[in-house]
């Protein structure tokens, strides 16, 4: 349940009513508005359901969310999240563009993307360390190393970072690199690593799982708000449906729904969508059109060499193309991409030819 106060309340009245739902066992979680303050009420189900609320001092409305999610809900929060990474806003006016290799790979692969997909208008750098692969055989990360040089990167371009976190044990030390800490699809119900990144007090970026529906997806979101990290960006990255020419299906459809269901910012990620770096744009297109909040897309300077997910990448050439066309995109649904001013030192001569 929700509970509105007034405008302009009091914090004694605030405590007031914190104290007679902690009694009946219940946690709050205090969610600013524009105007008014709500508290979020999670109780278990064998709770008693607390009377009187309605005729506390300062108590506007007492509201039952009928959803499973609550905390993720709009009944929950009316105006949009928007959530501040450094300088960089994610579910603003502006779409926010995430690029960067599926892996790092070495400090020259990832310097080299950095620059160029910071050259082609990329505000954050993603990178994975620690790779959830399907297959035990296939390249697993470079781990610490990893992170150490996408924190090197960072320093030298001024791009935030975000890369994923893959059990709860690497929280920590991902926690003292990451800008962003990405849980990838096959974690989004990995209930543990969700409650110990509620702890945490970075944004977390949740994909959705292969074959997730919206609702689970949103009670993963739940796992984290109630916990107390309120900083989550969903994503949606394409699920698992009987159509086997792309890897997954970009269920287009989620991000309205999102916007309809939650208050949190969705960013959609084609290239785990199509497996094909050919469908990226058009799927980076379409996603914009539809309302997200932001694209995540896996460039590398070289495809064909790439440790992981090579054919769903975009050359830096092909990402610089792409991102000259997205702004119209945006334009049109009444948005807009901002270019990051170019951190660092960037040497011309050494980004020629850095295709292929
Ligand atoms: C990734 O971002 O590289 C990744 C593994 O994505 P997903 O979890 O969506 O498959
Ligand atoms: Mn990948």
């Amino acid at each position: 349940m929700i509970i509105v106060m007034k405008l302009n309340v009091g914090e004694a009245q605030v405590n007031q009513v914190k104290e007679k739902l902690h009694q009946r066992g219940y946690r709050t979680h205090l969610i600013y508005g524009t105007e008014r303050l709500v508290i979020g009420a999670i109780g278990r189900e064998n709770h008693p359901v607390p009377t009187g609320l309605e005729t506390m001092p300062g108590v506007e409305k007492v509201v039952n969310i009928m959803v499973p999610y609550k905390l993720v809900s709009r009944e929950a929060k009316q105006e949009n999240t928007v959530i501040d990474v450094g300088d960089i806003s994610v579910g603003s006016e502006e779409v926010i563009i995430m690029a960067g290799p599926c892996a790092v790979e070495s400090f020259d692969q990832i310097y080299r993307i950095a620059r160029g997909v910071r050259e082609g208008g990329a505000h954050f750098l993603r990178g994975g360390a620690f790779k959830p692969r399907s297959s035990p055989y296939s390249f697993q990360g470079l781990e610490e190393e990893g992170l150490k040089f996408m924190a090197e990167v960072r320093k030298k371009t001024g791009m935030k970072i975000v890369t994923e976190a893959i059990t709860p044990g690497d929280i920590e030390l991902i926690d003292a690199y990451a800008d962003i800490i990405q849980v990838g699809a096959r974690n989004m119900q990995n209930y543990a690593l969700l409650r110990e990144l509620g702890r945490c007090r970075k944004p977390i970026l949740l994909k959705r799982g292969l074959a997730s529906t919206i609702e689970e997806w949103l009670m993963s979101a739940e796992y984290i708000l109630n916990e107390g990290n309120y900083r989550v960006i969903l994503c949606e990255r394409g699920i698992r449906t009987f159509e086997n020419y792309t890897r997954n299906t970009l269920d287009i459809s989620s991000i309205p729904i999102v916007k309809k269901l939650s208050h949190l910012p969705i960013i959609v990620d084609p290239s785990h969508s199509a497996g094909d770096w050919s469908l990226v744009f058009p799927l980076a297109k379409a996603a914009i059109a539809a309302g997200a909040d932001g694209i995540i897309v896996e460039v590398h300077h070289n495809p064909g060499e790439a440790l992981c997910d090579g054919s769903q990448s975009l050359t830096l050439e092909s990402f610089r193309l792409m991102m000259n066309r997205l702004p119209a995109v945006a334009a049109a649904v009444d948005r807009k991409i901002v270019r990051p001013s170019v951190g660092g030192v960037i040497n011309k001569e050494e980004m020629i030819g850095a295709d292929g």
